[in-house]
């Protein structure tokens, strides 16, 4: 069922302010509740992209999406960063998802946060419903927490992760069991490789700039993305053209040393997701493992049904669940 914005957010229509006693020493302000966010955590090609644009082109057509993947907000390697392409994107508008330029250096958590705090404001300015998705992190709790210290490293020191925060949010927390996730992301490696992810990076270092200045400059931002450290390596050693015979085994190299550093990936923001639930986040587990099962097995589009089968199982899950979820956040 699609909604309107207006009918679910009973507190930005005007009257509520003016609900505030006159009496009442307090500024009207005071009693203006928090912005509502919906933001999507999981793991990389745990489904957070599908799910948000499900949600925003199926369900809640006035909502924006503010990608928080730390590497998909530079433009470039879109094979590579896993991007979603634009004729995918079902009209949704997407923000900071390919905006920043690698060339201005890192796009830091203070940046993330100054940057998507504006585009929030924004949003809901136009009484429209901003959803965060993405899988990094260190960007979330930059951007959500009611008073951030960038000096801090909440999820590999010692530091308290903070249960305020400067939002109203709804968490939907994609999840899918480890053993199913990691075939999955291996077989997603493949995929990106034969989609091209190799000649993008010959591209890429192609492009780079002989300037020793400037390339140390750039080894932040972009340069970290998986695929990046690897394939280096393996281009500086064998460079497109080369037929050396142990070329093909340094591929090999860089091919496993992908899929080991993504599932590494993936482990690590399943540990952080698990601090920010015990630190108090409302997240809501939705658990993704049956849809990817059937995914494994009979494919999103292909054969014997197997399309109908996924689509079924995902919005029986997945996309279902969180509609609730996030309609009844939107009531409140
Ligand atoms: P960390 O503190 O480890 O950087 P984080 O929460 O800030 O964690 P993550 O999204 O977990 O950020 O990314 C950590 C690292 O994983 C990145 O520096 C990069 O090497 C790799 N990475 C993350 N997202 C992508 C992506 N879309 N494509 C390629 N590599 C990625």
């Amino acid at each position: 069922m699609r909604l309107s914005l207006f009918s679910l957010l009973p507190h930005r229509h005007p009257n509520i302010i003016t609900t505030t006693p006159r009496s009442s020493r307090m500024d009207a302000s005071f009693h203006r509740r928090k912005d509502k966010v919906v933001v999507i955590v999981g793991a990389t090609g745990s489904g957070k992209s599908r799910l948000s644009l499900d949600l925003a082109s199926l369900s809640f057509p006035f909502s924006e999406l503010i990608n928080s993947d730390k590497m998909q907000v530079y433009n470039g390697l879109e094979i590579t960063t896993n991007k979603i392409p634009i004729h995918e994107r079902k009209g949704v508008p997407h923000h900071l998802l390919g905006d920043v330029s690698p060339a201005h250096g890192e796009f830091s958590p203070s940046d993330f946060r100054r940057r998507a705090g504006e585009i929030i404001s924004d949003i809901t300015s136009r009484n429209k419903l901003p959803i965060v998705v993405g899988g990094s992190n260190s960007f979330v709790h930059a951007l959500l927490v009611e008073r951030f210290d960038p000096g801090l490293n909440v999820f590999d020191g010692d530091a308290e992760i903070s249960p305020e925060l400067r939002y109203e949010c709804c968490f939907l927390w994609v999840d899918i069991s480890f053993n199913v996730l990691r075939d999955y992301l291996l077989k997603r490696v493949d995929d990106m490789l034969d989609s091209g992810m190799v000649e993008e990076l010959a591209e890429f270092f192609d492009r780079d700039s002989p300037d020793l200045e400037l390339e140390s400059a750039s080894r932040t931002g972009l340069r970290k993305a998986i695929g990046v450290p690897e394939f280096d390596r393996f281009f500086k050693l064998y460079p497109p053209g080369c037929h050396d015979s142990l070329r093909a085994g340094a591929y090999e190299k860089a091919v496993r040393a992908i899929k080991d550093n993504t599932c590494q990936l993936a482990k690590r923001q399943i540990q952080k997701i698990h601090r920010l639930k015990a630190a108090g986040w409302d997240l809501r587990r939705l658990d993704a493992t049956e849809a990817f099962r059937v995914l494994m097995t009979s494919g999103r589009d292909g054969g014997a049904n197997g399309g109908d089968r996924w689509s079924d199982v995902w919005g029986r899950d997945v996309l279902e669940p969180s509609v609730k979820i996030v309609r009844r956040f939107l009531m409140e």
